[in-house]
Parts: C-alpha cells; structure tokens; sequence
C-alpha cells in the first residue's frame, strides 16, 4: 500500500496521490512523513505539533491547493458494512481512486482512513472524501476498537456522514449498520457533551444500495427513521443529555442507487444526478420527516454543518484530535480548537515576523552600523516603510490566523503587534536621535556659515535674522520627520515631547551662537579703535606737556571705549541679546580694551622705542635754542650747562613715563570701577580667554601699582645708563664741533 508513496522528505507531488493520501494507517498511526516516536507519550496536541507539519495530509492539502481555501472546504466520511461498495460509490461520485476490493480476491481492500479531494467539476470547491475502512470485517473479527475510534473521528471532522446500506439491511434492526449508527450516536453525544456552546450539526445521508424498485424510497426512509429512533433511545445517554434528542444532532438525507452490477448504466447515471446535491444546500430546503426529524432535500452542505478549522490548520488539528482518540483521551473539541489557534497563530505570527525582518531589518542594521562609527543616519522613508510593514504584517495575520479561535486570536495579534511595534520604536527613537543630533548640527553650522559669509563681504547682516531663518527650516525638517513617523491610531508614535526637546535644544544652540558673536563683536571693536589712544597728538593739536601724558592717554581710551561701548550695546541689542548678556558683554569689552591699550604701551616703551623717545626729547633741548632755533656750538658757549639741564630735564622723563599715573591725584586710574565687577550673569567660560588684570581681578596676586608699572626699576636704572651714554656721545661731538668750528 505505502507503494503510492515518495521516499521520506521527497517534496509532494499531485502525481503521487493519484489514490488520495492514507490519513490513518492499519495500526491506528496517523501518517507522518517524517518517523516520530511510535507511542505518543505527550498528550497535547502542542507537543504533536513539532512533528505535525510533515504529516502526509499536510502535505496533501498543500498539493491540492485546499490549504489556501480558509473555510472554502468540506469534509465528507462514508460509514457501513465491509465490501458494500463504499469505496466503489465514492470513486463514482467523486473522481477518485480510491482501492476497490477486485472481484476475484473478496478481500478487505481499504485499510485505516483515506482521503482524497473530489475531481469531477460539477461540485462546489474542495470537497475532501473519507473513505473509512469496513466495519466487522473479517480482518478485524469482532475487535469494535478502531470502528468506534474511526467513528469519533468521522463525526470530529466530517459535515456530512454517507451512511452505505444495502437495501435488504434496511430494517433489520439487529443488523450490523445499525450496531455502527449506534457507536455513532454515542460517541457523537460523547463528542458534544464538551462542546454546549457550538453544538454542531451534521447531515447523515443515507445511500441504498442494490435499490431494486419494488418498495418505495419513502417507505425505506420511514424504516430507517423508526430504526433510529429506537436505536437513539435504547443508548445511554450522559448525565445532563438524558432527554436530549437524535434531532438536536443530525439531520437526515436519503437517496437509493440500483445494482451497479445488473444495471450499469443506470446505476452511472443515478449516481451522476446524486453527485449534483453536492453543492452548498439552505436551511429552508429541509422538510419535516415527522417526530421533529427534518430531510435536507437538495444542496447538501448546509454552514452549520461545518466543523470551521481553516484548511491551514486541518492537518494539524486532525492529528490532535486522532492522538486524543487514540489515547483514549476525552475528546474535547473546544479546548483541541484552543490549542489549534495557539499553534497555528504562532506559525503564522512567526511567518509574519520573517517578511517584517526581510522589509525592516536591513534598516536595523543601518542604524545600528551608524551609532556604532558615531555617524548620526536619519533614514530615508522610514515613516512609509515602517508604517506599511506593520499595517501588511498585522493584515496578514489578521487574514490568516482570524479564522481561529476568537480570544486566542486577539491575544496572538496583541503579542504580535507588540513584538513589531517594540522594533519599530526602538527604530524610530533611533531615527529621531539621529534626526535630532543632525539637526542641531547643520543649524550651529548654517548660522556659523552665514555669519562668516556675512563678515566677509563686509556689508550688515542681521544675527538675529539668521537665527530665525535657520530656527524656522531645521524645525520644519524636522516637524516633517516626525509626522511621517506617526501612525494615528498607534499611541507610541506620537513624537511631540521629542519635538519640543528638538526646539529647546535649538533654542539653546542659539544662545551658545548669540554668546560667540557677541564675542566677535567686543573683539572687533576693540580692534577697530584702540590704535590711535598711544599716537601722537594729531596735527595742529597742541602737544602734550610731559606732565600729562597720561591723562590724555587715560581720557582718549576712556572716551573711545565709551564710544564702542555704544555701537556694542546698539548691535548686541540687534539680535535680541538680552540686558544680562549685553553687560557681560560690556565688561568684557572694557577688559580687552584695557588689556589691549597696556599692550600698546608695552609696545611704545619697549627698549629701542623708549630710547629714541629720550635722544629726541633730549637732543631737542639741546641741540635747540629757547625759539626752537638750531645752535651753532662755538667755544664761548656754555655747552656743558646746556648739556646738563637738557639731561636732567629729560632723565625726569624716565620716572614718569614709568608708570601710569594720573597728575591730578599722582595716582593710578580708577582701573576697577572702570572695568567694573563682574556681572552676575557671566559664566566661567567667559573668564577663559581674559588676561587677568592687578587690582581688578584680586585673586591674581597682581596689585594696581603693578598693573600700572610701565617699566621696572632694573629696566629703569639700565634706561638711565643707556641714555646717559648717549646723550654723552652727543655732548662730545658738540664739543668737538664748536673747537672745529674755531679752527676753521
Ligand atoms: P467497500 O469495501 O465497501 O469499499 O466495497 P468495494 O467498493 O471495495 O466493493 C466491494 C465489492 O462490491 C466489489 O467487488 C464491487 O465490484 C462490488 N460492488 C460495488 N458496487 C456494487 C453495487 O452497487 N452492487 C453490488 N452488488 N456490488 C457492488
Ligand atoms: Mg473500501
């Protein structure tokens, strides 16, 4: 028998099941492809379920297409006596092959339970014909087990039971049919027992054989009727079904077939017109039979005759539900459709979840290998790709696995929406930081840019107008991330706290820019002006007397720095600074002016500055008369007296150039109340690249005196040497000019 078969693991051909597929084999197996252990230890139908998907009606239902058809299929069993023609009526009606006993052997030919799709055209879709091994056959002696079994089975699976009767066994009560109708109706109350709620109905169509004409179909029905009411009430009934009724159960359908042997072509064409009732019948076609029993006249496959275990999971849930019978088990339907759904859901919410990872794990990777170089990636399209996923993953399932069991249905689309959405938000917050940290950049960068753009063409560009212009697009971008990131009606997805952390954030990236201009500026107008505080008087100006050059020094910076004080303020004020940030800015300008002009200073005083400043000063008194007329030294002139007051007068220049002193109070300037305390709004980083200052900054150790100490006392009396050497040079060459001039 196994000859039909391809070598185990060899893929499923329709070509191999030209015989149909052997559900259940001889010794009560169900039919695996792949070998499992010959006793079932495990009771659960889930345990089975590891080895369930390669059984041969799997594999069936996939070649056949019927696997596919959800609810779109019907499943019909043929009960009655050993070699009454079952199998022969079946292949006739149906299409199919299945092993007919031949004529010459008269042995058992059918073997355990067969199945085989229906392959004539004039049916509804995907009919799936049981061919139940003979009953009392000699084979199996008097061994009732595995008619009782394959009977539960029949009536867990089927919608319509074909009852095959002989007509001359129509009303011999103690014959062996109705010892079978029997087994059936008891396991059938056993079976619904469990099973209140759905309490499914199935059609028992009778078909009798050898009709031979004389007595009536109607009178064989009223005989089969009788029959089985006295059989239904002759069995036990279980505690709580005591009154129920055979017509709670099963509605009835009778047809009658004449002699496939003597009359052939009758016989061909009445099973043709049987075949036709094969099609989805109504509720209404039923007729009243009398006592409550009712006939389906016409279309046989009423709904609620269907056992509703989508065709996916048929296999799986026969397997279950023959191991319970095997086993001897309860057979409790509702609770192996329970089971079913877990199983089957699960495979479908894992299949779902292998096309989510094919759309959505690439872009993991991505991300994933962009934190890890450090390099924030904002993915293109995330929100439509990641929306569209999870709408076609949970669409897909909810096509597939809605056809189970309700609740377990909704509890496997909660944990499978979960496992997605878990991913998708780890993605998206991923997408988000990167969106967020890319942001921020390019908006530090494109305010920066615009900025140096802007001071290097020299013209007027207004900060705050830049800020707002950049504010506004960065924002924009990434307004639009986050809408095309939510998804309305999934919570999760709403991003308006990371969008408002996106804006404080720009926000504070402004205030850090507005700082740093604000630094460029007090740079720059230091820049611009403090030169001219140390030159010279300008032409027509009336000199400085030696006493107070440092008053004018003093007030000429002081009134510059006011003057830049107020473009400082005016610009600052340009782009929104606030009052804290423009004193602050202030107090540093007046430090980097200060520090600048002492600078200069340094500058003019460095050692072959100040020299040529004392021979100038020096040869002006001396080589010049009180009218500022050149002398002509002659040997009568007091050259040396000359000598020694342009001397004295210009080594009383080297203290006060010294130091800076103002000569109204022979002091310092008030250096710390121009400069001013710092302001409370300046922050540490303000002071980092500030030259301390003695007296204003106390904690430097450097005291006022010293910040205004032009040059020191070694620098001083080394001055002093210098410039007598000199000015001696020039007192010798006088001399020796006015004796010259003598001679000559
Ligand atoms: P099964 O064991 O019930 O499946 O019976 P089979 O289909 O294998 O047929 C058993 C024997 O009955 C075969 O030799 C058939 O030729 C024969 N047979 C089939 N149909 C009829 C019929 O309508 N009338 C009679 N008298 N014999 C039939
Ligand atoms: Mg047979």
């Amino acid at each position: 028998m196994n000859g039909h078969f391809a070598a185990v693991g060899d893929a499923p051909t329709t070509a191999q099941y030209g015989h149909g597929v052997q559900v259940i084999d001889e010794d009560k197996e169900f039919k695996c492809v792949r070998q499992r252990p010959s006793t079932p230890t495990a009771a659960s139908l889930l345990t089975l379920c590891a080895t369930a998907c390669s059984s041969n009606l799997s594999s069936y239902l996939v070649a056949t297409d019927v696997a596919d058809a959800g609810f779109n299929y019907h499943i019909i069993s043929v009960f009655g006596s050993q070699s009454t023609g079952k199998s022969t009526l079946l292949n006739n009606l149906f299409g199919t092959d299945f092993n007919v006993m031949s004529e010459t052997e008269r042995r058992q030919t059918t073997k355990g339970i067969w199945m085989s799709k229906n392959k004539t055209a004039a049916m509804t879709d995907n009919i799936l014909v049981m061919d139940v091994e003979g009953t009392d056959g000699r084979e199996r002696g008097e061994d009732q087990d595995f008619e009782r079994k394959s009977a539960l089975f029949a009536l867990a699976t089927s919608e319509v039971l074909i009852v095959n009767i002989w007509e001359h066994q129509v009303g011999l009560y103690q014959g062996a049919n109705m010892g079978l109708l029997k087994t059936v109706f008891e396991v059938n109350l056993q079976l619904f027992l469990k099973d209140k709620q759905s309490n499914p109905r199935s059609l028992l169509f009778f078909v009798i054989r050898d009709h031979i004409g004389n007595t009536p179909l109607a009178n064989l029905r009223n005989t089969l009727i009788q029959d089985l009411t006295k059989i239904w009430s002759s069995i036990s009934k279980p505690q709580g079904l005591e009154s129920s009724r055979i017509e709670d159960y099963f509605d009835f359908a009778f047809a009658a077939l004449p002699h496939k042997i003597l009359q052939p072509e009758k016989f061909v064409d009445e099973v043709k017109s049987l075949g036709k009732r094969f099609v989805a019948g109504s509720r209404n076609s039923k007729a009243q039979l009398g006592h409550g029993k009712q006939e389906l006249e016409g279309g046989l496959f009423l709904p609620e005759y269907h056992r509703r275990i989508p065709a996916d999971g048929f296999s799986v849930y026969a397997e279950g539900v023959w191991d319970q019978i095997v086993n001897n088990k309860d057979l409790d339907l509702p609770t192996q459709q329970e089971l079913l759904a877990q199983f089957r859901c699960d495979e479908i919410s894992r299949e779902v979840l292998i096309s989510f990872d094919i759309a959505i794990g690439p872009l993991e990777e991505q991300q994933a290998e962009a934190s890890r170089i450090g390099k924030p990636l904002v993915l293109a399209n995330l929100g439509e790709t990641g929306k569209q996923t999870r709408e076609k993953c949970v669409k897909a399932f909810e096509v597939q696995a809605g056809r189970y069991h309700k609740a377990v249905y909704a509890r496997k689309r909660t944990e499978l929406e979960g496992k997605i959405d878990q991913r998708l938000r780890a993605l998206y917050q991923g997408q988000l930081t990167a969106a967020h940290k890319s942001g921020v950049a390019s908006f530090s960068d494109a305010v920066s840019g615009a900025v140096k753009a802007g001071q290097k063409s020299g013209a007027a560009y207004e900060f705050a107008e830049i800020v707002g212009t950049q504010k506004t697009k960065c924002l924009d971008q990434f307004k639009t991330e986050v809408q095309s990131l939510t998804i309305p009606e999934v919570a999760w997805t709403n991003f308006g706290s990371q969008l408002a952390l996106f804006e404080k954030e720009l926000d504070e990236a402004s205030a850090r820019l507005r700082k740093e201009e604000m630094r460029r500026l007090a740079t720059r107008v230091e820049r611009w002006d403090l030169g001219e505080v140390v030159q010279g008087p300008e032409e027509g100006e009336k000199p400085p007397t030696e006493k107070d050059l440092w008053d004018r020094i003093w007030n000429v910076f002081t009134s510059i720095v006011k003057e830049a004080e107020t473009r400082f303020t005016d610009r600052a004020k340009s782009f929104e600074a606030s009052e804290a940030e423009v004193e602050v800015g202030l107090w540093r300008l007046r430090r980097k002016s200060w520090v600048a002009l002492r600078e200069r200073v340094d500058e003019e005083v460095m050692e072959g500055n100040i020299l040529l400043k004392l021979r100038e000063n020096f040869e002006d008194k001396f080589r010049y008369d009180e009218a500022g007329v050149p002398r002509i030294w002659r040997p009568v002139d007091d050259i040396e007296g000359i000598y020694t007051r342009a001397r004295e007068s210009t080594l009383t220049l080297i203290p006060l150039l010294s130091r800076f002193r103002l000569s109204a109070t022979y002091g310092p300037p008030d250096l710390p109340s121009f400069i001013g305390h710092q302001p409370a709004g300046a922050e540490p980083e303000d002071e980092d690249d500030l030259t301390p200052i003695g007296g204003v900054d106390e904690e430097e150790g450097k005291s006022l005196e010293e910040e205004m100490t032009v040059l020191s006392e070694g620098k001083r009396q080394d001055l002093v040497v210098r410039f007598k050497k000199m000015a001696d040079g020039v007192y010798v060459e006088a001399k020796r000019s006015a004796i010259g001039g003598v001679a000559q």
